[in-house]
């Protein structure tokens, strides 16, 4: 019998996943726009002071026991080795160059912000400490999936200050957003999402693995078996009775009997030609927040010791939010020896590395987690079917490499259910 020629577009975990669990009984080509698998999971070899080369990953970094399980014990089958991360690397450190505010987590108990300040109002201190404690609370709770962060100030009677200083920094660096992408977030599927992963303040920061040698021992393995077409971005898909017709972005155009779209849910709406209504509805539903990730070596923007670190530059200042700073520390995050600190920084307005010590640099999208965004998400298990199936990290509201894997794996398994008929 004729092998199934098939398509997956979009070479993250989650076309990596598709293209792997396809191998065995279909011919697979996976196209990717840009010059790399991986996607998002990108290890770049940089020059050490010593001549030798160092693996860094300069977007995913981490997988953690609980919330990425499946995938690591994948990782395993396929020799790539995690490692889990010590804990007395400090997660997260958040410092405000206004009022002072800081915050270093897991280390400290609460922080060190208007709560500890004499000089503050003490009415404005006991706000904070209230409002400090009922975060604790509110994943466990079970808030309302229809809040948005913002909303928590007039809903949930969060001080502005609060949301500022704590949970926009804490969204942003565990969901790699930018400050307005966070504030967009539903509260409470970002603070389910944190507790999970075990990132909240007042939880240890335990289970977390990286991977020896960087993210590309597992991406290499499971790329195995397919043919690439790299540099090779998807303009048009169009499903019709025989299969999926697929134009790249050169005008060439490729059919196969199937395919697999595991792009971001924006992307691959604009790629449908004849979008059915469900695939309208749930994929335009999804936004993205898109900002450019870039790896240097500059230690003026070094922050606090910790793996990652929140800059607001200050809270007196309007664009607070676009003048923000997240730095990834990759030597506290990936235990790069020193005495150079490799750095991976996202800002809009804030300080920008010196070129002369820029090493590496690209765009990477995240999921914004808006309730719209979140109810859409429960439906996107309907929008395929076994002839073009999709997949992607915005099949969960977690939105991680984990969810990219399981997503992959089950567009794969929506494409094998059928694969003896026509
Ligand atoms: C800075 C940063 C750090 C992160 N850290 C972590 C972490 O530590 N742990 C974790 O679990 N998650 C982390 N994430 C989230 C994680 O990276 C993503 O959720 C996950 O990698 C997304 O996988 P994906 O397959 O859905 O999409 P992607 O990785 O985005 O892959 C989609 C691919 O499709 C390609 N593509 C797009 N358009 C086209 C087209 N027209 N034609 C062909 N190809 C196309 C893209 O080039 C890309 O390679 C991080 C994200 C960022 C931005």
């Amino acid at each position: 019998m004729a092998r199934v020629k098939t398509a997956v577009i979009g070479a993250g975990i989650s076309g990596l996943t598709a293209a792997y669990t396809l191998r065995k009984s279909h011919d697979v080509t996976v196209f990717e726009a840009g010059p790399h698998s991986g996607g998002n999971a990108h290890t770049v070899d940089v020059p050490a002071p010593d001549g030798t080369r160092l693996a860094i990953d300069t977007g995913v970094v981490r997988l953690h026991e609980n919330g990425d399980r499946e995938l690591l014990r994948l990782c395993e089958e396929l020799g790539a080795s995690p490692v889990p991360v010590p804990e007395g690397v400090p997660a997260t450190a958040i410092r405000c160059g206004g009022c002072g505010f800081s915050f270093t987590w897991p280390g400290a108990t609460s922080p060190d912000g208007p709560a500890a300040r004499p000089d503050v109002p003490s009415a404005k201190r006991t706000k904070f400490t209230e409002d400090f404690r009922k975060f604790g609370h509110l994943a466990r709770e079970g808030t309302q999936t229809s809040l948005t962060v913002d909303d928590l100030v007039r809903e949930r009677g969060f001080s502005p200050y609060f949301i500022e200083h704590v949970v926009v920094p804490l969204i942003c660096v565990a969901r790699a957003v930018s400050p307005p992408a966070a504030r967009r977030f539903s509260a409470a599927l970002a603070f389910g999402t944190s507790l999970r992963f075990g990132m909240s303040p007042g939880m240890p920061s335990s289970g977390w693995m990286r991977m020896a040698g960087g993210t590309r021992t597992y991406v290499d393995r499971l790329a195995d078996g397919a043919a690439f077409r790299l540099s090779t971005p998807v303009d048009a898909v169009t499903r019709t009775a025989a299969g999926v017709d697929i134009r790249d972005a050169s005008g060439t155009p490729h059919h196969f009997d199937k395919a697999v779209l595991a792009v971001p849910a924006d992307r691959a709406l604009r790629m449908l030609t004849h979008p059915t209504p469900a695939q309208s509805t749930a994929l335009g539903a999804i936004p993205y927040d898109y900002n450019e990730w870039i790896l240097h070596t500059d230690s003026r923007l070094r922050g606090a010791d910790a793996s990652v670190a929140y800059h607001m530059g200050s809270c007196a200042d309007e664009s607070a939010d676009e003048r923000a700073e997240i730095t990834l520390h990759h030597n506290a995050a990936q235990e790069i020896p020193g005495p150079v600190a490799y750095l991976t920084t996202m800002t809009r307005g804030g300080a920008r590395p010196d070129p002369r010590r820029v090493l590496d640099s690209r765009t990477h999208g995240c999921a914004v987690v808006t309730p719209g965004a979140a109810a859409a998400m429960a439906r996107l298990p309907d929008i395929g079917d076994s002839t073009l199936a999709f997949a992607g990290a915005y099949f969960e509201p977690a939105c991680g490499q984990g969810a990219g894997f399981v997503a992959g794996r089950n567009a794969a398994h929506r494409l094998l259910a059928d694969r003896d008929t026509p």
